[in-house]
């Protein structure tokens, strides 16, 4: 049966996969499978400071070892820095974007709380000597979506946000702008993704309707936190994936996402779980939480 569905994964190259980078490709491997849809693979390499030497091919390794084959030929954001500028300059040309020299310390002494303030709307910066990032005037609206696990979720975007940075102060496309554009351009149609980008969306879905493209469906699985309750990330030293435990790792992160296999199946090859899986795959039976916070071996 032919179908429209377009999934991605989207791993920034900080550092290699750990479990809660498999949660988020598997999930959103087996739902764009159970659908018999495409699974597209995006390197989101857009902050070169932050990045580690050989980690974007580490990375597709380790996919590989998982049994994650993509679809489609991986998409480097780094090689799409024409196309961003080229929506910046739309943006622009509509009257949405103005030049920010607030500096991190200034924000914080002027402002309560995150949201930007709008200063540099009122007062634009009148030095062109001290770099500047580019901000997106947002509008009085309430940006919503219907999540498939977490349900409605909506932000008013100038009483929460404010106008945020599309083109950062170091020359760099920020994460919003090139998220949106490039699942426009591939047509991804569903988005499966960790709970951590979930406030991110209402930005995302105003972008998205500044560039007239039509909005995904969204499903945000929960983040899995350490004991210590921070989000597993290179920063909170997540062990990466071990590629000696394939099969055990696959299915501690498939009962996670409340599709356990069954015991047979536990040590099988993993083409073997994926099958399973894809199979007994149910969106609907993701969890919005994770009922416990630390897996085996992490
Ligand atoms: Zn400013």
């Amino acid at each position: 049966m032919p179908t429209s569905y377009r999934g991605r994964f989207a791993p920034s190259p900080t550092g290699p996969l750990h479990f809660g980078s498999l949660l988020a490709a598997l999930a959103s491997y087996l739902d764009a499978k159970a659908h018999q849809g495409h699974w597209l693979v995006r390197i989101e390499d857009l902050d070169p400071p932050r990045e580690i030497a050989g980690a974007s091919d580490a990375i597709l390794r380790t996919l590989e070892a998982f049994g994650l084959h993509w679809d489609e030929r991986p998409l480097y954001q780094s090689q799409r820095l024409a196309r961003y500028q080229q929506v910046l300059e739309q943006l622009q040309q509509q009257g949405l974007v103005y030049p920010c020299q607030c500096s991190r310390s200034q924000l914080q002494h002027r402002q309560a709380h995150p949201c930007y303030d709008g200063f540099c709307r009122r007062h634009p910066p009148s030095t062109t000597s001290q770099p500047w990032a580019y901000r997106l005037w947002v509008s009085d609206a309430y940006y919503s979506i219907e999540d498939r696990i977490q349900g409605h979720y909506g932000q008013s975007l100038r009483q929460e946000v404010g106008d945020f940075v599309i083109k950062r102060k170091e020359g760099f496309f920020a994460y919003q702008l090139a998220v949106v554009v490039d699942d426009f351009d591939q047509g991804i149609s569903h988005i499966v993704r960790g709970s951590d980008l979930l406030d991110s969306t209402p930005r995302q879905c105003y972008l998205q309707q500044l560039l007239m493209a039509p909005q995904p469906s969204y499903a945000h699985i929960p983040v899995i936190t350490n004991a210590q309750g921070q989000k597993l990330s290179k920063q909170t030293f997540a062990p990466a994936l071990n590629p000696q435990q394939v099969s055990t790792l696959t299915a501690q992160a498939l009962a996670m996402l409340s599709h356990p296999l069954p015991p047979a199946l536990e040590s099988a090859p993993v083409a073997e779980q994926l099958a399973y899986a894809q199979t007994h795959w149910r969106t609907e039976r993701l969890p919005a939480r994770l009922s416990f916070a630390t897996p085996y071996g992490v």
